[in-house]
């Protein structure tokens, strides 16, 4: 059954055995466990909305393989209009969950693999791009959630991965048997990895000969033996164990991150889907990065669409919403939102067919989406605490809200217009300041600046994509230059 309900979705990873630590202790059930059950929730999302008929237009597709409807997220981008409607779906999950759902990590990894294990096959005669199909088909089939794997820990940023004083700074294979390799190493940051039923490593440099051990790409279960998941701690994630939801800001919903190690873990042939070839590195990378820099053009302005809409409410709250400064405010945010906007729609229809027919992103557009991504937020995010006032950060806990002997001052002396419960006043607060200071900031802020690649990745992309010469000689014609 390719669609699967978020039900089944959740039962599925009730059955992997993750070997997960948090807070320096192993954790058995991990699907609900409070810390990471708000992002499995955000990860459900894209399955309950693909059985939506109100959204299926943009959940779902229908397969370049197989002809049948699947998951979006499952789906090889066929043409513009399957590039456009990825940025829109991701809007709008942005929107549902105001936090990052992490599906889209795997969904842009098996876009670039596709195209990729093609060229290599192209140029090598290898049969990577037949065992990637097979393995998509499965992916298809069972409605998998994937972790797009690239971010190695990377060490000594002067070296090159061979160079390394411990060679497991980068993934790589350490003992190459008839039936398949065995590698070592780890994958930073790692968004959703807990949340995921396989995960599709990459490798996250371009790389020469000498680091061609380092040059792979395979798929495996999330929970094959001898992979660990190390949970990143988020601003203020404690406060997912306390009583009550309503200091949490968003008490259903989340992202979360880990570190991944690989310790000698096997992997079959039939999952290895780069070997060693080390100048096809470069182009995995850059057209794994081009797809998430377009998809931050969708995910980051549904989440801004959600934090403009609590400072609006935020103003109206406090009786500010009229003030011609407030007003200019809310339209500077959106400006902003909608520009990132603007460039994920772009560099979605300036997009052209890879040799496989898969379509590719174009790369200049994307990177400057990212590009305005690792700033934009931050002015969306500054002006929202300017409208939400300093309250944000000062303001008293639900308990004492509640608390029979004191809840009737907090109830008296935070409210705002008269009309409008306290409580609500001090929710909308509170989901700001998760957004731009708590669990989710991690998604609309760092995430930002890092997340895709940090912003000096893009500007390489971006010059290397100029063409300047080409703007020089357009110069040269209209002053009367000629040589
Ligand atoms: Fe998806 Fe955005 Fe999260 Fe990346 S940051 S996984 S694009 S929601
Ligand atoms: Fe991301």
């Amino acid at each position: 059954m390719p669609l699967k309900t978020k039900e089944e979705y959740i039962e599925s990873l009730r059955k992997m055995k993750f070997k997960l630590y948090l807070f320096g202790e192993r954790v058995e059930n991990i699907v609900d466990n409070p810390i990471v059950r708000p992002s499995m929730n955000s990860v459900a999302m894209t399955y309950e909305l693909a059985h939506d008929p109100q959204y299926e237009d943009l959940m779902t597709a229908t397969s370049s393989l197989t002809g049948k409807k699947i998951n979006r997220f499952c789906h090889l981008h066929q043409s513009h209009d399957d590039l456009v409607k990825k940025v829109k779906m991701l809007r709008l999950l942005g929107q549902k969950t105001a936090s990052c759902f992490q599906r889209c990590v795997g969904m842009d990894a098996i876009n670039a693999v596709d195209s990729t294990t093609y060229e290599i096959d192209q140029k090598y005669g290898t049969e990577y791009h037949k065992r990637f199909r097979n393995w998509l088909l499965k992916m298809q089939e069972n409605d998998w959630t994937v972790d797009g794997a690239m971010t190695d820990p990377k060490g000594d940023r002067s070296l090159s991965p061979s160079q390394q004083k411990d060679p497991d700074m980068f993934v790589h294979v350490i003992e190459e048997r008839k039936d398949g390799i065995i590698v070592r190493g780890a994958k930073c940051h790692q968004t959703g990895a807990l949340n995921s039923h396989e995960i599709l490593i990459m490798p996250t440099i371009a790389m020469g000969e000498a680091d061609k051990d380092y040059a792979i790409s395979f798929a495996l279960p999330a929970d094959s033996e001898g992979i660990i998941y190390i949970y990143g701690r988020q601003s203020c994630d404690t406060r997912k164990l306390e009583e009550g939801t309503m200091d949490l800001g968003n008490a259903q919903f989340g992202g979360h991150e880990s570190l991944v190690i690989l310790d000698n873990v096997f992997v079959p042939w039939e999952r290895v889907f780069m070997y060693k070839e080390y100048d096809f590195s470069g182009m995995l990378v850059e057209r794994f990065a081009g797809y998430h820099r377009q998809s931050y053009g969708g995910c980051k302005v549904g989440v801004g669409d959600v934090l403009i809409g609590a400072a609006a409410l935020a103003a109206d709250y406090n009786g500010a919403s009229k003030a011609s400064h407030i007003k200019d405010k809310l339209i500077e945010m959106t400006h902003l939102n909608e520009t990132l906007y603007a460039c994920g729609i772009a560099c979605s229809c300036q997009g052209r067919p890879t040799a496989t027919g898969t379509y590719l992103i174009d790369l200049l557009l994307a990177n400057v989406c990212k590009q305005n991504v690792t700033r934009f937020p931050y002015e969306i995010a500054r002006l929202a605490e300017d409208i939400a006032g300093g309250l944000m950060v000062t303001m008293p806990s639900e308990k004492d809200l509640k608390n029979p002997e004191i809840g009737h001052y907090v109830e008296k002396y935070l409210r705002g217009v008269f009309e409008i419960p306290t409580e609500h006043r001090l929710r909308i607060l509170r989901l700001i300041e998760n957004l731009t200071l708590g669990t989710a900031a991690v998604g609309y802020r760092t995430e930002s600046m890092h997340g895709a690649g940090s912003p000096q990745a893009q500007r390489i992309v971006i010059s290397r994509q100029a063409n300047f010469n080409a703007k020089k000689e357009l110069a040269k014609k209209i002053a009367g230059i000629t040589e």
